[in-house]
């Protein structure tokens, strides 16, 4: 726990206010708190070392690893340092991967996807879609299961 914040319940209700102000995610790389993922830590925007205040104004959310890698830095400081622009779009893309919005290069591709939120997408093209229970078009290809091979398996000349 931040010096600072040894009171639980103060602790609680700080996370709270953050949470109405900010949203439930890290202020600076944007990732989302999921148990078990990515935990909230409060962090001081002006580090306490250089004489910041434990007050709302100068509290953000963070998660462990922004916390950590600002170490000294100033909340601004961090917010335009290049290391957390290459971790600000590795979240990004692993948010969108979890959203089912990205697919793996090795997917088959549905070009006539459609998203209707919360991972749910029906292919225009195949007839495919979450309801029968796929969790992402990349597990499944788009072209109905006759021309999944190559022309040249179904062409076999004896001679
Ligand atoms: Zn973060
Ligand atoms: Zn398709």
């Amino acid at each position: 726990m931040p010096r600072g914040f040894r009171g639980g319940e103060k602790h609680a209700r700080a996370i709270e206010s953050l949470i109405a102000r900010d949203g439930d995610c890290c202020w600076y790389c944007r990732g989302q708190f999921v148990p078990g993922k990515r935990t909230r830590t409060i962090d001081h925007v002006i580090p306490l070392a250089a004489g910041g205040r434990s007050r709302l104004d100068n509290l953000r959310l963070a998660c462990t690893r922004c916390n950590h890698a600002k170490g000294a830095l100033t909340g601004e400081a961090y917010a335009v340092s290049r290391g957390l622009a290459i971790r600000q779009r590795l979240v990004a893309k692993e948010q969108r991967r979890i959203l089912g919005a990205v697919l793996p290069k090795t997917a088959y591709h549905h070009p006539r996807i459609e998203w209707f939120g919360e991972g749910r997408w029906a292919c225009r093209s195949c007839h495919v879609s979450s309801l029968a229970g796929r969790w992402s078009p990349a597990t499944v290809p788009c072209q109905p299961p006759s021309r999944w091979l190559p022309l040249t398996a179904w062409v076999r000349v004896d001679t």
